[in-house]
């Protein structure tokens, strides 16, 4: 019965449910700019996962999504790949941060931020960790360079918010809350709610998750506005 509820929590009526890869999707006609072309070839990937095919033609359309997958389903190139793509034609004169990536740990977040350099190595796009285990002054001199992309823990990231002169989320153009399950049941809620609601309304925001929780809908309830939900699951139960 808990696995039951667990399953209706999980899709609501405007889920778009998704269980087959469409074997013609290829990231050849997602019309990606040369430089994501190399950075995926870079990475060795030859064909996208389902959640990749579903969510990058929408999140390079701007809008909010919400990708509900599997651990393992490819869900950090499913967001990193869009936000490269899109970042690739920013203004350049004057650096600013421009997306935040948040994720449950230190680990996680330096996981993703290793898959997005070598995604992003063939362009000019500049990241910045905001993690626990380094030292928070040197953090807050890398962060003050203004990197296009921060990637880090909310823990972290409020402290930044809160405490290192000179930083500010004003500039910050797309939100991804990665594993936003475990953020919250890792104790996350109110760094998230506190962070969410300082950053500009005007962002894009998606938010990826292995389970759909009560939490987790309600976080997407506050952060995300109509968001496009992709809900994939390739056991067929
Ligand atoms: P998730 O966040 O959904 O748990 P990850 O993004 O960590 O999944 O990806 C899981 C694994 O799949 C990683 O080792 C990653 O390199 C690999 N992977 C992701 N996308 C592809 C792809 N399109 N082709 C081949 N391998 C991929
Ligand atoms: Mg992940």
């Amino acid at each position: 019965a808990e696995e039951k509820a667990k399953k209706a929590a999980f899709f609501a009526p405007e889920d778009e449910l998704v269980f087959n890869p469409d074997p013609s999707a290829s990231f050849q006609n997602m019309n990606l700019s040369r430089p994501i072309m190399r950075g995926i070839a870079n990475v060795g990937f030859s064909t996208p996962t389902l959640i990749q095919q579903k969510a990058i033609p929408v999140a390079l359309l701007g809008k909010d999504v919400v990708g509900g997958a599997q651990t393992g389903s490819g869900k950090t190139a499913a967001f990193v790949i869009p936000i490269l793509e899109r970042l690739l034609y920013r203004p350049k004169k004057v650096a600013s941060t421009r997306v935040l990536i948040l994720c449950p740990t230190r680990e996680l977040a330096i996981q993703a931020h290793s898959v997005a350099v070598k995604l992003a190595a063939y362009t000019d796009i500049k990241f910045g960790l905001a993690v626990g285990g380094l030292s928070v002054n040197v953090q807050a001199a890398e962060l003050k360079k203004r990197p296009d992309i921060i990637i880090g823990t909310p823990g972290r990231f409020i402290d930044h918010m809160r405490n290192s002169q000179g930083f500010g989320v004003d500039t910050i153009e797309i939100v991804v809350l990665d594993e936003a399950d475990r953020m919250l049941e890792d104790g996350f809620a109110d760094e998230l709610n506190e962070i969410i609601n300082t950053i500009p309304k005007s962002r894009q925001t998606m938010l990826f998750s292995a389970t759909m929780t009560d939490s987790v809908d309600k976080l997407i309830r506050l952060s995300l506005q109509r968001p496009v939900r992709l809900m994939v699951d390739t056991k067929k139960t």
